[in-house]
C-alpha cells in the first residue's frame, strides 16, 4: 500500500505543485487512478484540509490533520503513515497508509490510500480455515508420531530404572525383558548381565554364608562373637549349652559368662590385642573343664574390631587321663605286693631258714600262692585290655541259657561246698531259652559274679541264680545273702581296682579287677549289668542281656 501510495503520487505528479486552488485538477488526475488502485484514495494540504477523496465529497469531509497516519507525516515528518480504525465516514475497519506530498524537498501535504479491512479479514479467515485443515490432522499425526517414539524411547528408559530400584532393593531375579534397539539395548543388556552376575555371586555368597553357619552351628566347642562394645554378636548351639543360657545377643558378654577366669582372659585378650588360651574350671551351670582360647580380631590399622571365643569342653578328656595314670599307679602296687612278698620270703629262706623244713615248706606255699595271685593280675589286666580295646570279636551262637548256669555252677561248686554255701539254680526252661551269646563270655561272667558271691558271703549261706524270658531279652540275676556292699561304694564296685575292703579282698586272692571285667564282657554282647545291695543282708547282681545283640 505504501509502494501505491507513492506510485499514486508520482503518476498524479502531485509533487512540486500548488495544491491550494488546484483542486479540480488534482481530482480529475485522481479520478482515473482509483478504480485502478481498488482503494480509496485521498489527498490533503499541509493543514490537514482534504482536497480531493476517491469516495466521498471533500467538502463534507473534516480536517485531517489529527489523523494518526497524518499526523506521523505532516507534524512528525515520518516517510509514511499507518492506521488501523473504524472508519468515521465509511463504517467499517479500515487500513490507512499515507506519504507526504513534496515541495521543493519540504512537506507540502499528504496522499492517502486506505482499503478495507473487511476483505482481508476474511481473507485471513479463509486461510485460516485453509491452515486448519491442514494443521489439525498434522498435530494429530506429529502427536501421534511423537508419542510413539518417546514411548519407544521412556518404556525401555522406565524398565531399566525399575529393574535397577529392584536390583538396588535385593531382588536379583529381576530382569529386563522389554524390547529396545541401539544405545538402550546395550544398556538393558549390560543391565541384565550384572543382574545375572549379582544373582550368581549372592547364591554363592549366600550358599558359603549357610555352609558356615552350618559348620559353626554344629561345631561340638562352643564359638562366641564379640564386638569392640563387648557385645555377644553371635553365639553357636554349643555355646548356649556349656553357658547355661537361652538368649544373648547384643548382651554385654561380663553379664552372660558367669566365670571369672573367661571374662578375664577376653579382657586380656582384648588389652594385649593377642590370642589368649587358658584351661579354665567353671561351675555353672555344671561343673566343666574348659579349654578356653580368645582370639582378637584385628583390623588393617591394628584396631580391635572384635573378639572370637572358643570354648572346648575337655573334661572327659581330662577325666580319662586321670583314670589312665590312675590305672598305671594301681597297677604298679597291684604287681608290687605280690612280687615284694615273693621277693621277701625267698630271701629269707636264702638267708637260712629254707634249713628248716617246716618253715621252708612254709615259705615256699607262701612264695607260690603269691606268684598265682600274679599270674592272676596279670591275666586279668591283659583280659580287660582286650575286652576294651575290642581286640577279640564276639563270637555269636545260638545258647541254651540254662546249660551255661549248669556248667559255671559246675565250676563254682567246690568253693561253694568248702563252704557250706547252698547253690539254688533256676528250673530248667522248656523248651530251652535260647540267645544269641557268645558262650565263653556268658560263663566267665557268671564264673566271676558266682565266685564273688561265695567269697563274700559268710558260711552256711545261699547263692540263688534265676533266669527270666523277658520277650526280647533275658534277664540273668545272682543273689546272695552275704556281707552286702556299703551304699556309698555300690557306683564305684565297676571301677577297675575298686575293693570295698581292700585288705579283706587282697587276703582272698581277688584282683578288683572281677566286676570291671564283667562288666565289659555284658557291655560286649549289648548287655547291661546293675547292682543292688544291702549291707549285712546280701547282693544282687542282675544282667540283661538281647536275645540277638545288633
Ligand atoms: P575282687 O577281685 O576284689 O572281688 P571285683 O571287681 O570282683 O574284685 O569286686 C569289686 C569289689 O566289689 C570287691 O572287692 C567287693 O568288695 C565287692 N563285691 C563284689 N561282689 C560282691 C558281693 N557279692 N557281695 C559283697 N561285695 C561284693
Amino acid at each position: 500500500m505504501e509502494d501505491e501510495a507513492r506510485i499514486l503520487r508520482h503518476t498524479a505528479g502531485l509533487n512540486d505543485q500548488d495544491l491550494d486552488g488546484s483542486e479540480a485538477e488534482i481530482s480529475a488526475k485522481i479520478a482515473p487512478l482509483k478504480d485502478e488502485v481498488d482503494a480509496r484514495i485521498t489527498v490533503m494540504d499541509k493543514d490537514g484540509r482534504v482536497i480531493t477523496d476517491s469516495k466521498e465529497n471533500p467538502e463534507k469531509l473534516g480536517n485531517h490533520a489529527d489523523r494518526p497516519e497524518i499526523k506521523a507525516v505532516l507534524k512528525n515528518g515520518k516517510s509514511v503513515g499507518t492506521a488501523t480504525r473504524e472508519s468515521a465516514t465509511l463504517g467499517y475497519s479500515m487500513l490507512y497508509v499515507a506519504v507526504p506530498i513534496l515541495d521543493g524537498g519540504s512537506v507540502d501535504g499528504a496522499i492517502r490510500i486506505s482499503v478495507s479491512l473487511e476483505s482481508i479479514d476474511k481473507a485471513i479467515d479463509k486461510l485460516w480455515g485453509n491452515l486448519m485443515l491442514i494443521l489439525v490432522p498434522t498435530i494429530l499425526i506429529i502427536a501421534a508420531v511423537s508419542i510413539f517414539i518417546a514411548r519407544r524411547i521412556t518404556r525401555p528408559v522406565e524398565e531399566i530404572v525399575d529393574v535397577s530400584n529392584r536390583l538396588a532393593s535385593h531382588d536379583y531375579s529381576s530382569r529386563i525383558y522389554g524390547k529396545s534397539s541401539g544405545e538402550l539395548e546395550e544398556i538393558a543388556t549390560a543391565v541384565n548381565k550384572l543382574a545375572e552376575s549379582l544373582e550368581t555371586q549372592m547364591y554363592e555368597i549366600r550358599e558359603n554364608s549357610q555352609r558356615l553357619s552350618a559348620i559353626v552351628e554344629n561345631l561340638v566347642s562352643g564359638v562366641m562373637l564379640i564386638n569392640f562394645d563387648k557385645e555377644i554378636i553371635m553365639a553357636n548351639k554349643a555355646m548356649y549349652q556349656i553357658l547355661g543360657v537361652k538368649e544373648i545377643k547384643g548382651r554385654p558378654f561380663y553379664e552372660v559368662i558367669k566365670s571369672f577366669g573367661v571374662s578375664q582372659l577376653i579382657e586380656q585378650s582384648m588389652q594385649e590385642r593377642e590370642r589368649k588360651q587358658q584351661e579354665i574350671q567353671i561351675y555353672f551351670p555344671r561343673e566343666l573343664i574348659l579349654d578356653a582360647s580368645v582370639t582378637p580380631i584385628l583390623m588393617e590399622d591394628g584396631e580391635i574390631s572384635g573378639l572370637v571365643l572358643l570354648l572346648h569342653d575337655v573334661t572327659q578328656i581330662r577325666h580319662l587321663e586321670n583314670v589312665r595314670s590312675e590305672f598305671v599307679t594301681n597297677v604298679s602296687h597291684e604287681l608290687k605286693t605280690p612280687v615284694t612278698a615273693v621277693k621277701g620270703f625267698a630271701e629269707t629262706l636264702l638267708d637260712g631258714a629254707m634249713h628248716d623244713e617246716e618253715v621252708l615248706k612254709q615259705f615256699l606255699t607262701i612264695i607260690k600262692d603269691e606268684s598265682d595271685r600274679l599270674n592272676r593280675l596279670i591275666q586279668d589286666i591283659l583280659a580287660l585290655s582286650k575286652i576294651e580295646q575290642k581286640a577279640l570279636p564276639v563270637q555269636l551262637e545260638e545258647i541254651d541259657v540254662d546249660d551255661v548256669i549248669a556248667q559255671s555252677a559246675g565250676t563254682v561248686k567246690e568253693l561253694a561246698a568248702a563252704k557250706s554255701i547252698v547253690l539254688d539254680l533256676p528250673v530248667k526252661h522248656q523248651p530251652p531259652l535260647v540267645v544269641l551269646a557268645e558262650r565263653d563270655r556268658l560263663q566267665q561272667i557268671l564264673v566271676n559274679l558266682l565266685s564273688n558271691a561265695i567269697q563274700y558271703t559268710p558260711a552256711d549261706g545261699k547263692v540263688k541264680i534265676r533266669l527270666e524270658d523277658a520277650a526280647s531279652h533275658v534277664i540273668l540275676s545272682v543273689s546272695d545273702n552275704g556281707i552286702g556292699i556299703p551304699e556309698k561304694d555300690l557306683e564305684r564296685i565297676f571301677e577297675r581296682f575298686y575293693r570295698v575292703d581292700k585288705a579283706r579282698s587282697r587276703h582272698s586272692g581277688g584282683t578288683g579287677l572281677g566286676l570291671s571285667i564283667v562288666k565289659h564282657l555284658v557291655e560286649s554282647m549289648d548287655g547291661d549289668i546293675s547292682v543292688a545291695s544291702v549291707e549285712d543282708e546280701g547282693t544282687t547282681f542282675k544282667i540283661k542281656l538281647p536275645k540277638t545283640p545288633k
